[in-house]
This record gives C-alpha cells, sequence and structure tokens, in this order.
C-alpha cells in the first residue's frame, strides 16, 4: 500500500478527547475535556422542541441561518462595539473548532509563520499543520502568565502572517488586559499582521477582569478574525455552533473553505440558538455568578486538600502542580500523561495532561475544568483528597 499523507502523520489525536475516551470508559469523574454536565438554558430547549415539529430540517444557507447572523452581529455590536454586517462578515461554522482552522486555511498558505502563545489550545498544534503554517511560539511566563514584549516583537520581525490569540486563555485561565491587548494590536499593525482570535470562554470571565474583545481595539477590526461560539454561552457543546466574524474580505474566504468543508452547521440547532441570542444581560450575569461560584468553590477545595492550582481569570479551567507526586518513589518513570491515566483509573477523576497545551517541556501539571454540577464537583474533590493523602504517606526520591 501506498502510505497515507505525511501531513496526518504530523500530529496526534487530541488528548483531551483521549482521555474523554478512558475517563468514560472507567466510570471517572471528568474534569479533563471541558464541557458542562448541566442543561443549557430553557429558551433554547423549548425552541428546539418547535424546531421539531416546524422544522428547518434542511440545509441553512451554507454560511449560516440569516436569522442566526443578525443576532450574531448583534451581539458583537453590543459586547465589542464593533458593527459588522451580517450578510457578508458573519460566518455561522460548525463549532469553534471550524471556525479556527477556516480562519487559518484563509489567512495562511504553506510556509507561512503565525504566532502562538504557549501555553495554547492543542488544536492549534493541528490548525497549523492542516493550514501549512508553520507555528512559532511565545511563552506566557507563569504565575501570571505573561509574555515578553520584546520576544513578542522579535517573532513579528522575523515575518509572521498572524497571531492566534486566545482570550480568555485555555489552559491557563487568562484574561489579556486592555494593555497587553494593545501591545499586541500595534505589533500586529506595525508588522501588518493578521490577528486569528479564539474567545469562546468570553462569558466566562471573573471580576475584576474583563473581556475585551481585540476586534473593538482601534485599527483592528479590519485585521482580527474573531472566532466563538454558542457552546459555552449555552451550554451545548455538542451543537456544535461556532461563527466567525471578521473583515469582509476575509470572512468571504473562509466562507469558501467552510462550504467545502462542512457545507453548513445543522439548520434546527441554528434555529434554537436564535432563542439564546434574545435573552437579555441578566442571563450573562448569572452564567458568570454560576462559574464564579464553581470557580471559588473548587479552587478552595483544591487548598484544603492541599494540591497546589492557579486560579483562573477566565475559563473553567485550573492547572494543579502534581510535580511533588512525580517525585515519589511510587511515580518513578511518570510522565504527566501516565499520571492522569493512573488518576482516572485509580483516583477516578479524569484530567489533561498540561504537556498538551505547552511547547515548553513543561510536565508538572495537570489541567481539570470545573463546569460540573456542585454535588459532582465535592465528589471529585473527596476523590482527590484520597490522592493527596500519598504525599503524607511517602517521602519524595
Ligand atoms: N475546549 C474544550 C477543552 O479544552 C473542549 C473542546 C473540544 O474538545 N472540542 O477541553
Amino acid at each position: 500500500m501506498k502510505p497515507l499523507s505525511k501531513r496526518t502523520g504530523r500530529f496526534t489525536e487530541s488528548v483531551i478527547r483521549h482521555m474523554t475516551r478512558i475517563s468514560d470508559a472507567c466510570g471517572a469523574i471528568n474534569l479533563s475535556q471541558g464541557f458542562p454536565d448541566f442543561d443549557p438554558p430553557r429558551p433554547l430547549l423549548d425552541r428546539l422542541a418547535e424546531v421539531v415539529t416546524e422544522g428547518p430540517h434542511q440545509y441553512s444557507v451554507t454560511y449560516g441561518a440569516q436569522n442566526l447572523r443578525e443576532a450574531l452581529a448583534a451581539k458583537f455590536e453590543r459586547t465589542a462595539g464593533v458593527r459588522v454586517d451580517p450578510e457578508t462578515q458573519v460566518t455561522v461554522t460548525c463549532g469553534s473548532t471550524e471556525a479556527m482552522i477556516c480562519a487559518m486555511m484563509t489567512v495562511c498558505d504553506p510556509g507561512d509563520r503565525v504566532l502562538v502563545f504557549s501555553p495554547f489550545y492543542e488544536n492549534y498544534g493541528a490548525d497549523a499543520i492542516l493550514s501549512g503554517a508553520e507555528p512559532v511560539y511565545v511563552p506566557l511566563v507563569p504565575p501570571e502568565y505573561r509574555f515578553d514584549p520584546a520576544l513578542l516583537e522579535k517573532g513579528f520581525r522575523e515575518g509572521v502572517k498572524a497571531l492566534i490569540l486566545c482570550n480568555p486563555s485555555n489552559p491557563c485561565g487568562k484574561v489579556f488586559s486592555r494593555e497587553e491587548l494593545e501591545t499586541i494590536a500595534a505589533l500586529a499593525v506595525r508588522y501588518d499582521a493578521w490577528v486569528i482570535t479564539d474567545e469562546v470562554y468570553e462569558h466566562i470571565v471573573y471580576a475584576p477582569h474583563r473581556h475585551i474583545s481585540m476586534a473593538s481595539l482601534p485599527q483592528m477590526a479590519e485585521r482580527t478574525i474573531t472566532c466563538s461560539s454558542l457552546s459555552k454561552t449555552f451550554s451545548v457543546t455538542g451543537w456544535r455552533l461556532g461563527y466567525l466574524i471578521g473583515p469582509e474580505e476575509a470572512v468571504a474566504g473562509a466562507r469558501k473553505v467552510h462550504d467545502f468543508l462542512t457545507v453548513g452547521a445543522p439548520a434546527p440547532l441554528q434555529e434554537a440558538a436564535v432563542a439564546g441570542l434574545a435573552m437579555d444581560e441578566d442571563y450573562y450575569r448569572r452564567l458568570n455568578r454560576l462559574y464564579t461560584e464553581k470557580r471559588d468553590g473548587f479552587c478552595a477545595g483544591l487548598d484544603r486538600i492541599g494540591l497546589p492550582h492557579n486560579v483562573p481569570q477566565g475559563t473553567y479551567f485550573v492547572l494543579v502542580d502534581i510535580g511533588r507526586f512525580l517525585r515519589m518513589k511510587r511515580f518513578e518513570g511518570f510522565d504527566d500523561l501516565r499520571f492522569c491515566e493512573w488518576m482516572t483509573r485509580r483516583i477516578g477523576v479524569a484530567a489533561v495532561p498540561g504537556s498538551s497545551f505547552f511547547r515548553e517541556p513543561v510536565n508538572h501539571l495537570i489541567r481539570l475544568h470545573f463546569a460540573r454540577e456542585k454535588s459532582t464537583l465535592e465528589e471529585a474533590l473527596r476523590r482527590l483528597e484520597g490522592m493527596a493523602a500519598l504525599l503524607a504517606e511517602e517521602a519524595p526520591v
């Protein structure tokens, strides 16, 4: 047989989704792949029930149903203060996963370089390979996950087509400040680069931090492709509804890629999602309060148990430091992936190994998410307490 493409040989399957499969197979509490275990808001479900009988059940316009595009444009104007034309500047995709790859394939030719902050959401590595782009990584340095503007400028100076900006940032929970965004924007303008953003956690941001869309900064709407999703905002990750918003020419390119990749996102679900976008500010306030309580409760639980962790400014992820475990004799030879697999099977809590997000050789972190019902999080903490007890049992080697 002739060999398969070199392209697919260059990346592995998603470690996040791999951990979910292991978790399901052993009935663990899945705090690996980030998705809620609670229901979407009632208006979406009620509308979906109507759509079952009323339709639509056939294709929508390939780039998204008109009423959904109009609702997304109105939301973008409300939240980012940027007026966009739903006819030409908004495209609905199958999740922001598809929005990102469409944006990358639209902006990049093989060999083009793209700046990516590390740690980064693992899809960007595969997106770069699939679009032929060469990622150039700029570290976000813990504990604040700040970047060095000089290093970033060096990356721009060496010639890049685009920068990928995940804000709020998966997995480190960083919310970029206005000042940081201005630094990035100034470099993007000076070196004439595109910015492709991933803003799926835009409504999961903890006070006093605030989400600012890159496209809202002066001169940035014309060079930013904003990718986002309804998955996290309305707890509908399985509906696969994402979108991208940007200048007309870029969106026209992305529409072609999207059309030939997937034709369109599910029409009935697009229709039901419009009911979500019709909800007022109170919905977003309640969502924020819900996740703030979860974050505070989960982080306090980790503190009680004695597991060191960061405190996210946004998103529903925490990075937990497992360095002390890895120095124990019982875990000799373990890397973070093996530790996560062990933890899923033996402790009954699934996490994602940090190494799948970092360009640097980081092996001592695991990512847990807290988009779970309170009782589930309490049970997960109880199990993790059992794991933490190991630390008292055995002195480090
Ligand atoms: N963004 C979520 C995570 O990082 C999951 C997204 C996905 O698996 N498509 O876990």
